[in-house]
């Protein structure tokens, strides 16, 4: 018998993992799935993490989607749903946060409760924190980051509680820190008035760890909490959970070692730079050269695993692509930014199943797009969640279609989480 206590909505891949390896420190055993599942709930779990890819869907896909993984964890029993986007706030001016939160909302409607949630990405532990309603991205506000120039969702506004209300019908207020700085009585008291002015969804200030555990517990009969990872880290003490090492017990890491990149972020580039400096085996993917490849009916995938395949024996080696931002702009004029990186993570993916073929057991994933991708070419549909790497990125063990019976240890980390060491930090965090 399962006993799930919260449920989760992830708005993309590698922010599921993120959520799922906050609650796992927190004391929660978690499984992140991949899409809402078409099965009941097997596992043994106090949380589960539907990960879906709907931050940039346009907004009804968004909402559909949410409402069939709202339905899935109600029906496995969840007792508190938690919506989760990206400590950035990413959104474009209709959505999809807005929507998805009062679609969410009205779906709950009679739970007690049920009128009113708060809305904050603040994430101290990775430099994302929310003061009197302005989200700041280390010392910064959001739309001075770098976040202002996103292809997608450009973020050009740091006061969330204008960018929220642009998307939503309920009032939009604010739950700022010095309410939040006297803890669960003076945070239930203001709720209660929002709520006595109409206000239905609450921007709430965090500018430390501290700030969210004193959240938690205001947060306990809120049917529908929606947020950034951090205030999972509140949450599960609400349940009588507490952090222990046993709630992200995984099977014992076996097998050999491989990283395939395919995130240009900032921080992936120090990355590769750095496997490479240890001396571990790397090898450049040039995406002019993929297509060359393919025009000539050669299989670049293949290539790679050749080349993979004598040095696995040795340590992890590293196939990528990323690379720095000149050199993808001239990829991306040449074949379009769109087909770049359709043919990039397809060539990724399959050199990831190819790594498992040839009997990889621990696998890192570098990009968020480039997860999607390969997850899917591993036909993978869940992810138990363990040992925590860096802020953000857990181990995570999974059964694949690549490896059937065997089960497969893989990370799935986001383009700028991590340390420059991480690739060869990764494999260690089992020594
Ligand atoms: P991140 O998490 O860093 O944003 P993603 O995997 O989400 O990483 O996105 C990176 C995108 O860039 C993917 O679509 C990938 O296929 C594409 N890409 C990777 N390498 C290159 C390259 N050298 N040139 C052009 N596009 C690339």
């Amino acid at each position: 018998m399962t006993r799930l206590v919260l449920g989760c909505i992830a708005d993309d891949f590698t922010g599921a993992s993120d959520l799922a390896n906050n609650l796992v420190r927190a004391g929660m055993r978690v499984v992140q799935t991949i899409g809402v599942p078409l099965e009941p709930l097997a596992a043994e779990v106090d949380a589960v993490v539907v990960a879906l890819k709907s931050r940039t869907l346009p907004t009804y896909e968004a909402v559909a989607q949410s409402l069939d993984a709202l339905h899935w964890l109600l029906a496995q029993g969840a007792q508190q749903i938690y919506f989760k986007y990206c400590s950035t706030f990413d959104s474009t001016a209709q959505g999809n946060i807005g929507p998805v939160t009062e679609a969410l909302m009205d779906a709950l409607e009679g739970a007690p409760g049920a009128d009113f949630t708060i809305a904050t990405p603040a994430f101290p532990d990775n430099q994302r924190t929310v003061f009197k309603g302005h989200l700041f991205v280390g010392d910064v506000l959001l739309n001075e980051s770098g976040m202002q120039n996103h292809p997608l969702t450009p973020m050009m506004d740091a006061n969330l509680v204008r960018v929220l209300q642009a998307q939503c019908q309920r009032k939009v207020g604010l739950i700022d820190y010095k309410v939040v700085a006297q803890g669960e009585a003076a945070i239930s008291a203001r709720i209660a008035e929002l709520r006595s002015q109409g206000v239905g969804i609450a921007i709430v200030d965090a500018v430390s760890n501290d700030d969210l555990l004193r959240l938690g517990p205001a947060l306990k009969s809120m049917p529908l909490v929606t947020a950034g990872s951090g205030v999972a880290i509140g949450l599960p003490a609400n349940f009588g959970l507490a952090p222990s090492s046993t709630a992200s017990t995984l099977p014992p890491a076996k097998g050999l070692q491989a990283v395939v990149s395919g995130s240009c972020s900032l921080a992936t580039n120090r990355q590769v730079r750095a496997f490479m400096d240890a001396g571990h085996p790397a090898l450049a993917l040039d995406p002019l050269a993929l297509m060359a490849d393919q025009l000539a009916g050669i299989d670049p995938a293949a290539q790679a695993l050749a080349w993979a395949a004598p040095h696995l024996k040795n340590g992890p080696v590293l196939i990528y692509s990323s690379a720095d931002p000149e050199a993808v702009k001239a990829v991306q004029a040449q074949l379009g930014v769109q087909a770049a990186g359709a043919l990039v993570e397809h060539t990724l993916a399959a050199i990831a199943r190819g790594l498992v073929a040839l009997g990889v057991r621990q696998l890192l994933v570098a990009g968020g797009e480039t997860s999607g991708a390969c997850v899917q070419a591993l036909g993978i549909s869940q992810l138990q969640i363990g040992p925590q790497i860096d802020p953000g990125v857990p181990w995570c063990h999974a059964q694949s279609a690549a490896a059937p019976g065997e089960g497969l240890h893989l990370t799935l980390k986001s383009g700028n989480f991590g340390v420059d060491e991480f690739f060869t930090k990764a494999f260690k965090v089992w020594a």
